[in-house]
């Protein structure tokens, strides 16, 4: 790749770094959800501050996006090595404003410069132009298309993952050769802003990855402006408010939002290993991982084993925030209050806390809790819990289990353990992604596509969907010679119709004459 150094040129209204200048003195403080410690003060952008971050955006999308790819990719590589170097750096912000475990903040991250380096890698061959077949009818065509960007993505990232989530369309946007306007979480303002000094400190005169603090009303304003696409990832709830504000512009959106995913567990799985990623899945970063698993559905055959199993792990998952504990506090403090009305609810319902149950819920943390026996419209079954919790289900096969996963009005992930029909299963579940035979694993490869359907959301972060979500598609026909029927004319002969007719006839007149297209090959396992 070749190296550019930009310029002063364009600038606009350089930033010292990638947080937007604020207009007022407004300011709110971050804190650390472990002890309620101060470990930051950040400016509350306004609706004023964010629509002129959104106009420096654009001049310097137009500087961005005339870039080659080539150009932005050596860009996004120094940025990608910046984060890379100072990763202990990092992942000390994301523990200080999320509670988490500092050796999972790195690996949020670790994930992150992955998908980074895909993205920039790959944006050329996914968007540059390329030629497609036109067609019989149009041979006298050459046709192609190229993915241009949109210009100004405004993102909007929640606090559990606050690295990995929001770049995996910060990232993704940037390659396909888009500014970005960030508004982090209220709880996460620190990581934010760290992201986006470090890329001002490889792009320093052209404010193309901006970052804009505050509450609600920041995120609502950015909703709201001139951007070519909102990509939104936090609850379904807000969700909704961000299509609103998003529709009066007619702004496309993408919408990342929660789920309930599942595990299923087949008669003939590996058992220990459903056990272990059926804990990680539910307990890691406290269970606030929008793909944890919060469901098991277990063959009848092996439900004793997986339960026991499962319980023999959790008890001894630890938390707390010094440096042994495993999973740290509930970052949200709100989200406390959320959990014990599932808890309390699945008990009182009949449910069975075998770990934990709602008294696991204290101010802070919530201890590891497992449940079985609960009933299917439980709130701890139908709504995202959030939580270090799981509700194991025993199920007669895996007809049932693969009905009762797709009974959610959440579609995002889910998780198949079976030797034998992992593939088979996993097509039958409704949701965006399913690992087989392990837990999240597709987050964690640059490319898959990610997001979910139903209340889950749309549209897709990651992989060439990925890079495409940032982009429109730009298609052009270019005439090399004369067609042999001239059909968009007036000069257009009665000849020239029969003939079209005739050869319609023979190309689509026929019953068995389905067109194939070239066949990719079908993996079987
Ligand atoms: P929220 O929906 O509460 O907030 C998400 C973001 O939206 C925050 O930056 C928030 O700002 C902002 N916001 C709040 N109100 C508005 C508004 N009216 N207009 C525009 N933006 C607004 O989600 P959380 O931060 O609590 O994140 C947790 C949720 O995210 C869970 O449901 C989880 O499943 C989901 N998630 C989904 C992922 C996916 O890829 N599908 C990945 C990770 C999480 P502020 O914080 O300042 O209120």
């Amino acid at each position: 790749m070749s190296a550019v150094t930009p310029t002063k040129a364009n600038a606009g209204a350089p930033d010292p770094d990638g947080t937007a200048p604020a207009s007022a003195s407004a300011i709110f403080d971050s804190l650390d959800p472990a002890n309620g410690d101060v470990v930051g003060t950040y400016p509350e952008h306004s609706a004023d501050d964010v629509h002129r971050a959104v106009e420096r955006a654009h001049e310097a999308a137009a500087w961005w996006s005339a870039l080659s790819f080539d150009e932005r990719g050596d860009l996004l590589t120094r940025w990608k090595g910046v984060i890379t170097r100072r990763i202990a750096q990092l992942a000390h912000v994301v523990h200080q404003e999320t509670g988490k475990p500092h050796a999972d903040a790195q690996l949020e991250i670790a994930l992150t410069v992955e998908h980074l380096s895909w993205a920039a890698g790959h944006a050329e061959k996914v968007l540059g132009r390329h030629r497609v077949n036109p067609g019989m009818m149009m041979a006298n065509q050459a046709a192609t298309v190229e993915y241009k960007p949109l210009g100004v993505i405004g993102v909007i990232g929640p606090w559990n993952y606050p690295v990995f989530t929001p770049m995996g369309s910060i990232g993704y946007a940037l390659a396909a050769g888009n500014a970005v306007v960030f508004k982090p979480s209220e709880y996460t303002p620190g990581v934010g802003t760290w992201l986006a000094d470090a890329f001002s400190e490889i792009v320093p005169d052209h404010p193309v990855f901006q970052v804009v603090t505050g509450h609600g009303e920041t995120g609502a304003a950015l909703a709201g402006s001139r951007v070519g696409k909102v990509a939104f990832t936090g609850s379904t709830r807000t969700g909704k408010l961000v299509m609103k504000a998003a529709a009066e512009n007619l702004t496309p959106v993408i919408i990342e939002a929660g789920g309930k995913d599942a595990l299923l567990v087949d008669e003939d799985a590996d058992v220990a290993a459903a056990a272990d990623a059926a804990v990680w899945g539910a307990l890691s970063n406290a269970g606030q991982t929008c793909t944890g698993i919060e469901r098991a559905y277990v063959h009848e055959r092996v439900y004793d084993q997986f339960v026991a199993e499962v319980l023999r792990l959790a008890k001894d998952v630890r938390t707390g925030s010094d440096a042994d504990a495993q999973i740290g506090p509930i970052t949200m403090p709100s989200q406390l209050g959320v959990i014990q009305e599932h808890l309390s609810d699945a008990v009182a319902r009949g449910g069975q806390a075998l770990l934990g149950g709602a008294d696991a819920v204290g101010d802070r943390y919530v201890q590891p809790t497992v449940l079985v026996d609960v009933p299917e419209d439980a709130l701890a079954i139908t709504d995202e819990t959030f939580g270090p919790t799981l509700a194991i289900a025993k199920v007669p096969d895996m007809d049932e289990a693969v009905r009762r996963t797709n009974a959610s009005r959440y579609g995002l992930g889910s998780s198949v353990f079976s030797k034998s029909r992992g593939a088979e299963l996993a097509s039958r579940i409704r949701s965006g992604m399913t690992s087989v035979n392990s837990v999240i694993a597709f987050a964690a490869i640059p490319s898959l596509p990610f997001g979910g359907v139903g209340d889950s959301g749309f549209g897709r972060i990651h992989g060439a969907d990925g890079l495409k979500e940032f982009t429109f598609a730009k298609s052009v026909a270019r005439q090399r010679m004369k067609p042999v029927l001239l059909l968009t004319s007036f000069t257009r002969s009665a000849k020239a119709d029969g003939q079209l007719t005739q050869l319609l006839t023979m190309r689509h007149g026929g019953s068995s004459t389905l067109p194939k297209a070239g066949r990719r090959r079908r993996k079987k396992g």
